[in-house]
């Protein structure tokens, strides 16, 4: 069951996890860094979670990421959560030391580190779009209220998601407006004046055929598009928005960083973030993985 990630070993569990690029890039950081080990995807149906969770802790492995649909049911089967897991109520990182096995959220941190690394303005006092409330989205919010966003919009296809994101998050963060709005364009264009970034965290455009997850015409000039979904083109939100002046981006800079995170947890120094780049852009460029058929966040 647990061939896949050996003794002192690293890799990734979720399910499916086929198209992953997590491999290329840290292959890139350990042989960059000069550490001899593997990094390994390993495919796991939520109903051998348990069992194989327990087969890699005993081992032990020396660290696995975490992606859908596991994130947060591995939670129970770890003996501690770092500040950046409790934040989310997700896991896409576990460092095992002395037997103790500890889950981290390097979304969080590298969506946060992304945005320096991209020249993202400030947020402090500014309005935010979030488009989602699932796993990434309930990320994105709890970094940029700790950005010290004023207002943080929440458009989510079943509103009441939005609402209970908005709600679990509120006691949290006091000082900040967390407001669910409609997510339908004709509503959804009232509340999107003077709003600083816009970040679409939905699944919409993994696929080719998706639609726009918003009419980049309605995002205000002077606004940030950050798309949390890439592949090896822009996403169709990027350009369009890019064509109508905008500034966009995709998820790589979070895909690198979120690993650059991983790194420096299981190793305490510093990830070759160089290096990790090259390695993804060289894969996306090969087709390892895309908009369809990669991983989410991993
Ligand atoms: P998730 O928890 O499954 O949430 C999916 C979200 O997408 C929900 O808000 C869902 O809305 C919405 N959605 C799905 N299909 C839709 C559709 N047809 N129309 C409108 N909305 C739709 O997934 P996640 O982990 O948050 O990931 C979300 C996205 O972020 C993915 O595209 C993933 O690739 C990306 N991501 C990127 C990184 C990175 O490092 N770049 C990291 C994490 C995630 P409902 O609630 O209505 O279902």
């Amino acid at each position: 069951m647990t061939e896949g990630i050996q003794r002192g070993e690293f890799g990734l569990i979720g399910y499916p996890v086929g198209h992953s690029l997590s491999p290329a890039i840290f292959q890139g950081a350990f042989r960059e860094a000069g550490i001899e080990a593997r990094y390994t995807v390993l495919p796991v149906s939520p109903s051998r979670l348990k069992k194989t969770v327990s087969a890699l802790f005993a081992r032990p492995v020396g660290g696995i990421n975490v992606t859908v649909p596991h994130k947060t049911a591995i939670i129970p089967l770890l003996d501690g959560l770092e500040t950046s897991a409790l934040d989310v109520g997700a896991v896409n990182t576990v460092a095992v030391h002395g037997g103790i096995s500890t889950g981290y959220n390097t979304d969080l941190t590298g969506f946060e580190n992304s945005l320096t690394s991209l020249g993202v303005p400030e947020l402090s006092g500014r309005s935010v779009l979030v488009l989602g409330a699932g796993g990434a989205a309930r990320a994105v919010v709890v970094s940029v209220a700790r950005k010290g966003a004023a207002r943080v919009l929440i458009a989510n296809r079943t509103h009441s998601k939005a609402v209970d994101l908005a709600r679990s998050l509120a006691p949290r963060f006091p000082g900040v407006r967390l407001i669910p709005i409609p997510s339908d364009a004709d509503n959804l264009a009232r509340y999107l004046a003077g709003i600083s970034l816009c970040v679409q965290a939905t699944s919409l455009g993994l696929r080719p055929e998706d639609p726009l997850p918003v009419e980049p015409s309605l995002i205000p000039a002077g606004c940030y598009v950050y798309d949390l979904v890439y592949g090896p083109d822009d996403t169709a939100f990027v350009r369009k928005a890019a064509t109508l002046g905008l500034t966009a981006s995709d998820g790589r800079e979070m895909l690198l960083r979120q690993a650059a995170g991983a790194f420096e947890i299981w190793f305490g120094r510093e990830a070759p973030v160089a290096a990790m780049r090259e390695s993804l852009d060289r894969a996306i460029r090969s087709g390892a993985s895309g908009c369809s058929g990669g991983v989410p966040g991993a």
